[in-house]
Order: C-alpha cells, then structure tokens, then sequence
C-alpha cells in the first residue's frame, strides 16, 4: 500500500519516498504526493528526482490495487531499482488548477438541484451532468450563484465519518457515477463550511476565494433527464 500524503494535505508539492516496486504498469512508491486518476479528476504529472540528479519525468498516475498508486514514467525513462530513495514532486501548477476547478465542481453541485449523473475535472475546465427532467437551467444564474459562494470564501475541509453514519445518511451521496472512498469503516467526506457534504477523495482548496471568478460555457442536453453543464475558469 502507498501512503497517500495529499489526502491530509493536498497542497504538498513533494515528499521523500522509497521505490517499492517497479513493473510494465509503472513505478510504485512507500508514500506519494501524486493523485491518481479517479472520482473524475486526472492524474498528476511531474518528476521523480534521484541522488544523483537524475530525474524521471511522470507522466501519468494511476490507481493500482487498494490504495496503491503506480506513476507512470515516460516511455524512454530509465527504471530505477527498487529501495532507490527519490524526490517525488508534482507538476504543482497543474495540480493547483486541478484542485480548484474540483472544489468549483462541489459548489455547482451545490447550487443545481438533481442527481448528479457523471463528471470530470479538467484543466481549466470542468463539467458535471445532472438528472433534471426537462427544466430549463439558466446559465446566467447558475454562473451568479457560483462566484457568489466563491467569493464568500467558504471555508473547505475534509473529514471521516464512519460507514455505519454514511449508511444512515444516504442523502449525502449526490455523485452517483463516483463510488465513495472507504476501507476500515470510514468514509472520507469533503465538507465546504455551510455550502456541501459529500464524500469525496480528490484534491480541493482550502478557501472557495482560491477558485477564482468562472463562466459557465455551454448547458448541454444529453438525453431526456440529463443536463451536461461546462464550465471555465473566466478570463
Ligand atoms: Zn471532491
């Protein structure tokens, strides 16, 4: 099992670590900054840098087994042996920009009614699918009552509850498309003081302000109950 630091502290740009296996997949490390793909955000890229200087650029991050994490090196990088200590560093800028449209994600969750049928987090752009029969959204409103909640400054925490409270709690799962993270009879929520709780084992930001003005782009139709809403960071 990797252990996973960006779950207690997303804004950890690199961390020391051991490899503990290498194999066609990828690279495995005792503990990691990177994220792996998964809950509709990406990977992350960025570098794992060795004693001596070398360093192997990580293309891609993927989920493994359980909780372990394979980076996925380039395709002409040269392997390190496993017990080889590294630096694992994130592609920070990136990353950020991840984080903040996944935390914007949480507020449009918030201000749209309706099941949430799937989404994805991109960079700079982001869209989430919603079951509403037939409503017209309005795109202007949606984008007012956005940047309102972002510019409150909302604060954005994350926390455990354990699976028995989940169980009783189901209106807590809004995403149905994204199973929530568990293991050892706890569930990892993410909670924007006041605005949303849900679980959620991604990255976000601590403060809404840090999202930054958005636009939403384009309201789609994608069948008869599924409305897909795009958005953007603005400007
Ligand atoms: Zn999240």
């Amino acid at each position: 099992m990797t252990e996973l630091l960006f779950r207690d502290d997303a804004y950890l740009r690199s961390c020391a670590a051991r490899v503990t296996g290498v194999d066609e997949r990828g690279i495995r490390l005792d503990r990691t900054v990177f994220y792996a793909t998964g809950g509709g955000q990406p990977g992350d890229v960025g570098t794992l840098r060795l004693a001596d200087g070398t360093t192997i650029a990580i293309v891609d991050t993927v989920k493994g087994d359980g909780d372990e994490v394979i980076h996925v090196p380039a395709p002409d990088a040269a392997l390190p042996q496993p017990g080889t200590e590294v630096t694992a560093e994130i592609d920070w800028e990136r990353r950020h920009r991840l984080m903040r449209m996944h935390t914007c994600l949480h507020l449009l969750c918030a201000v749209v009614p309706g099941a949430v049928t799937g989404g994805a987090v991109g960079d700079g752009r982001g869209r989430l699918d919603f079951d509403v029969p037939g409503a017209s959204l309005d795109k202007e409103a949606i984008a007012a009552a956005l940047n309102r909640l972002i510019a409150e400054g909302h604060t954005v925490a994350p926390r455990w509850i354990d699976d028995a409270e989940l169980a009783a709690r189901p209106e807590l799962v809004r995403t149905m498309s994204v199973k929530p993270p568990s293991g050892a009879g706890r569930v990892r929520l993410l909670e924007i003081d006041g605005v949303d709780l849900q679980p959620c084992g991604g990255t976000h930001v601590k403060d809404t302000a840090e999202i930054g003005p958005v636009e939403i782009t384009k309201i789609e139709n994608k069948g008869r109950q599924n409305r897909r809403i795009n958005l953007a960071f603005a400007g």
